[in-house]
């Protein structure tokens, strides 16, 4: 498959290091009059391991910053201000400059470019054009590659299905748990008359096992993309060998720390994801501490591309549960259940405390000729437990459900319950 921008996404090595470093200088000498980063950073760094020892960005400095307080140009250059959902009351806000919707429309492009989107391609985006940025990366992406945007937004199933039947998308952008829901509504009927062939996802984990049921039942290529609002754009997408995720480092300077002590890990090593931005306008973010945790594949990957590669994004620092002094991350319970059930299928994790003991118990629903097969219930029962036990080192209770008896999971994931 073609790279749309070859030279930078094949810069050696050596190189590519030159380039972010001096970047990252650009960078400090632009943001030295920025309200908050004012004496809190050097004007330049001599080396990226220097650039490292400098201090982090977390979301509660960018809510410290609301609203104009890391703004790195004159107001009046902002063109447009996104926002993340400000559940603890003051939002996390996103300001951008004409340049620097520019900017993200070459980054997005490269993104959408590893999934073979060019000019022939119709794109049905399943996502929000709204406060958020998820919907706007589709705009400016999909299409600066010349194909077409149908911006159905989310829901509205039965509204979906017509249109892909009607106007024959081949693409479609959706958050994971929506593509399984409009995946399971459409029956093998509809199917026919569909022409999706790529979807892809973004906005919260998608396991391999449903990355590869999508392949096999509906031959539809699931490409897994990683972004945060607080970047307004798409941070890392995987390229067609689907081993991993490229994060433009034309555009960010990646960095693996460990949580606990803060030190940068060694490559290969499981931590929290640090970005920068080697290119902004309106609002660099210097050393932003994702709370999502992955690694660097230490392998360069065999399409040709030297930017580095990520595992996807299964779990977030804020997502671990601890139980009874067990760290588990509702992600590798999933993935116990989708191994054994060979598909994905809706589940619910309940954990209740019964004399300070904290217990697990997991609803998981199944068809109902197993739950009418007693054999075939009990093994079940029993390998997912054994699994489990294997995976986390806790011996859950299983409590099979019939299908569709848990409220139908759209957009981000509640799974666990605290009882
Ligand atoms: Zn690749």
């Amino acid at each position: 498959m073609k790279i749309l921008y070859k030279k930078k996404e094949t810069l050696p090595i050596e190189e590519l290091k030159n380039y972010q470093l001096k970047q990252i200088n650009k960078i400090l000498s632009k943001v030295k009059n920025t309200p908050y980063y004012k004496n809190k950073l050097p004007d330049r760094v001599e080396s990226l391991s220097e650039f490292s020892q400098l201090s982090f960005l977390s979301k509660n400095d960018l809510r410290d910053a609301f609203p104009y307080q890391l703004l790195s140009c004159p107001k009046e250059k902002l063109v447009r201000i996104n926002a993340s959902s400000g559940t603890t009351g003051i939002p996390t806000l996103s300001y951008s400059t004409e340049k620097d919707l520019i900017l993200y429309t070459e980054n997005e492009k490269l993104h959408y470019s590893h999934t073979g989107l060019s000019s022939k391609d119709i794109i049905q985006c399943m996502i929000g054009f709204n406060l958020f940025t998820a919907g706007w990366g589709c705009y400016h992406g999909a299409m600066g590659l010349g194909a077409s945007v149908i911006p159905s937004g989310p829901g509205n199933t039965q509204r979906q299905i017509t249109l892909l039947k009607q106007l024959k998308a081949n693409y479609c952008f959706s958050t994971p748990g929506y593509l399984q829901h409009l995946l399971e509504v459409i029956s093998e009927n509809e199917w026919k008359d569909i022409s999706l062939k790529i979807a892809l996802t973004g906005g919260e984990p998608l396991t391999k096992e449903f990355q590869q049921l999508a392949k096999e039942k509906y031959n539809l290529e699931i490409y897994n993309f990683y972004g945060m609002t607080e970047f307004a754009t798409h941070i890392a997408s995987e390229c067609h060998m689907h081993s991993g995720l490229h994060i433009n480092e034309d555009y960010f300077y990646p960095e693996i720390v460990d949580p606990d002590t803060n030190k940068i890990l060694p490559v290969g090593e499981y931590g929290e994801l640090v970005l920068t931005n080697l290119k902004r306008e309106a609002m660099p973010l210097i050393r932003y501490r994702t709370r999502d945790i992955t690694r660097i594949i230490p392998e360069q990957c065999p399409c040709g591309r030297t930017h580095i590669k990520i595992e996807p994004i299964t779990h977030r620092i804020d997502d671990m549960i601890i139980i009874n002094g067990v760290n588990i991350y509702p992600s590798q319970i999933e993935e116990c259940i989708y191994k054994h059930l060979n598909s994905a299928t809706n589940y619910l994790i309940h954990i209740t405390t019964d004399k300070a003991i904290k217990k697990l118990t997991v609803d998981i629903e199944i068809q109902d000729e197993i739950i009418n097969n007693k054999s075939k219930l009990i093994n079940l029962e029993k390998s997912i437990v054994e699994s489990l036990k294997a995976s986390i080192t806790i011996t859950p209770k299983i409590k099979f459900i019939p299908l569709k008896t848990i409220p139908e999971n759209r957009g981000k994931s509640k799974r666990i319950l605290f009882e």
